[in-house]
């Protein structure tokens, strides 16, 4: 069976009647099956949402605010099974896609509520005669392009926003994990048809006429860097706006005052939370060294508690990784390491246990030296390698050392360090004890390679909408500065009284 697409508030097959294949990370069985869309088809997709950009761009917020409210309210009502499909096509433990489901339908709530809170101001004119208005308008047709990793919540940061400010979607979900963003057809359906559409396929299909089309109107994207700077150029002969969260390399620094009880399990949750496949997990840790071969050693204790397992089974911490090659560059990046002098603590295998899935040990590495792969490219597995830093200076130096700024973490209760930390780690987000955490309030997003443009807050709604300046003169009188220029004294370029 090939589960249709969603366009303008239908069912619909592609048009080349191909498929794609969405496999069991844990078992490495076809789940599905998804249509490989065409360029036709994203056309289609475009067509529907044009045609609906008028009529919802005109719709009240406040009615838009309600249909938003259904969307998140339909969304808790199919949470389980949503989450379970995810689990299934992407690998992550069910706990954690039910987390994601919760998270995403709060989303929906929070811009149904920032989306009629205002649309612009009102500022001082130029003369009395005046009324000077700055709007929000929204841009039309948002392409949203969007990874495997977090399908639904990295969703719902476009399509929530993007709706609010008045814009209609199309999104294109990953071919790793189209399976539940598909089963928000039954969702979506509270909105208007063409309102938002869903479209699968490659990326270079159907992801690359979603970013050159010129009925498109904004890119939204989240992914990997390389097809971000793809994205960037592309689209800039259109001088079309893209919105770019790209990969990362998230450094955890850990200060002498940290209680190690707490900087073990949180270290190794934010560097193993789904197999480490978050944009934000950690991937480069640094200790004070005082404190470094004590906190290597009871962390490595500590990941060897984890259960790995199939997402399925309750007492699963760590599932498998999302596909076999994503595996594959982390088993390179740590045989690499290896062989450059690194040193295995625990993991740096696949589980003798199981003879299917993808699934990777969570491993601990040292003798890390800065110029290491695992150190400077994106890992994006169980992979947690950790290096000593003597001055928090170098602390500092060594969380900047990266072309990457998309987070940082530290643990420690020194304000000093702290305020020198938020001030000067150039990164889109600092978690001080608290790893990993998201806020629907809070603005997220990358600095240097990690992408432009915020996801969240006020800033998220932002994004979505494009600045008008009206000026509006009350009296239609003829204006004092106009032609003939003879009426000036040539002297002093002031009119002749
Ligand atoms: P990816 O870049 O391979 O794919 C992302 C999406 O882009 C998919 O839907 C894919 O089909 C599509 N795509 C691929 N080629 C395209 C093209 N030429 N034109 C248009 N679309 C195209 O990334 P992925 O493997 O799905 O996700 C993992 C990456 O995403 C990691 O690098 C991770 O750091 C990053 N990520 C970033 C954030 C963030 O907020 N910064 C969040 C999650 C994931």
């Amino acid at each position: 069976m090939t589960r249709p697409m969603w366009i303008n508030g239908e069912f619909v097959d592609g048009t080349s009647g191909e498929a794609i294949e969405v496999v069991n990370p844990a078992t490495e069985e076809v789940v599905d099956h998804v249509p490989a869309g065409t360029v036709e088809d994203a056309r289609r997709a475009i067509a529907a949402a044009n045609e609906a950009f008028p009529s919802w761009r005109s719709t009240p917020s406040v009615e838009k605010a309600d249909l938003l409210h259904e969307v998140a309210s339909k969304l808790r009502s199919k949470a389980e099974e949503i989450a379970t499909t995810l689990t299934l096509e992407g690998g992550k433990p069910l706990i954690e896609n039910r987390d994601e489901m919760g998270w995403s339908a709060a989303c929906f709530d929070y811009y149904a509520e920032i989306g009629r809170h205002s649309r612009g101001r009102v500022i001082p004119s130029i003369e009395a005669s005046q009324l000077s208005l700055v709007l929000k308008e929204p841009y039309g047709v948002v392409a949203c392009i969007v990874p495997w990793n977090y399908p639904i919540l990295l969703m719902t940061w476009k399509v929530a926003p993007a709706l609010a400010a008045g814009n209609t979607v199309v999104i294109k979900p990953s071919s790793v994990t189209p399976l539940s963003t598909l089963m928000f057809a039954d969702i979506f359906d509270a909105l208007p048809p063409g309102g938002v559409n869903i479209v699968t396929g490659a990326g270079s299909v159907v992801g690359d006429e979603l970013v050159t089309s010129p009925d498109t109107h904004l890119v939204a994207f989240t992914g990997s860097t390389a097809v971000g700077q793809r994205i960037a150029a592309l689209t800039a002969p259109l001088v079309k706006k893209v919105h770019l969260e790209l990969g990362g390399k998230d450094p955890f620094v850990v200060c002498e005052d940290a209680d190690v009880d707490v900087a073990v399990p949180g270290v190794a949750w934010a560097a193993l939370l789904n197999a480490g496949q978050v944009c934000t997990s950690t991937e480069r840790v640094y200790v004070q060294r005082s404190m470094f071969e004590d906190f290597t050693e009871r962390l490595a204790d500590y990941v060897q508690t984890l259960r790995v397992g199939p997402g399925m089974d309750p007492t699963t911490d760590v599932g498998p990784m999302a596909r076999a090659p994503y595996r594959a560059k982390v088993e390179a990046q740590v045989q690499d390491a290896v062989a450059r002098g690194a040193r295995i603590l625990t993991g740096g295998r696949r589980p003798p246990l199981f003879s299917r899935g993808f699934y990777y040990e969570p491993t601990v590495l040292v003798g890390i030296e800065p110029d290491m792969e695992i150190m400077r490219e994106e890992t994006f597995g169980p992979v947690i390698p950790i290096a000593p830093y003597g001055t928090f200076d170098e602390a500092i130096e060594l969380a900047n050392s990266s072309v990457y700024g998309l987070g940082a973490n530290i643990y420690t209760n020194n304000a000093v360090y702290i305020k020198r930390f938020y001030e000067e780690v150039k990164a889109g987000t600092i978690w001080v004890n608290d790893p990993l955490t998201d806020n629907d309030a809070g603005p997220f997003g990358g600095m240097k390679l990690s992408g432009m443009g915020r996801e969240l807050g006020e800033e998220g709604i932002e994004e979505f909408r494009e600045t008008k300046h009206v000026h509006w003169d009350f009296s239609m009188e003829k204006k004092g500065w106009w032609y003939p220029y003879e009426q000036y004294n040539r002297e002093s370029g002031y009119l002749e009284e």
